[in-house]
């Protein structure tokens, strides 16, 4: 996150507050994020980074850390096949 300049790299509108895209290198401001969350593959998107993550935690020996982020990301997965309403009090939830 050291390439903020103070303006969404996808959006181009200045914002005090910026996030990781989940699908490139882009940072981007939080109704960016909003919308990017709706998408129908950013859960596996999210479960793939997070497994990515656990790789890393394991690489530092980690491996009570790392086994509790590939839940979260099992349930992740998971989650896809939820009726909305279910996924909207998890996703307020989280
Ligand atoms: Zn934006």
């Amino acid at each position: 996150m050291n390439n903020w300049n103070g303006y969404c790299h996808r959006c181009g509108k200045e914002s005090g507050s910026h996030i990781m895209s989940m699908f490139n290198t882009e940072s981007i401001c939080m109704s960016c994020k909003k919308e990017e969350r709706k998408r129908p593959d950013y859960k596996l998107a999210e479960a793939k980074d997070l497994r990515e993550y656990a790789g890393r935690l394991r690489g530092y020996g980690m491996e009570t850390q790392a086994a509790n982020v590939e839940v979260v990301a099992a349930d992740l997965q998971a989650l896809r096949d939820l009726p909305p309403g279910v996924e909207r009090c998890l996703t307020y939830w989280r």
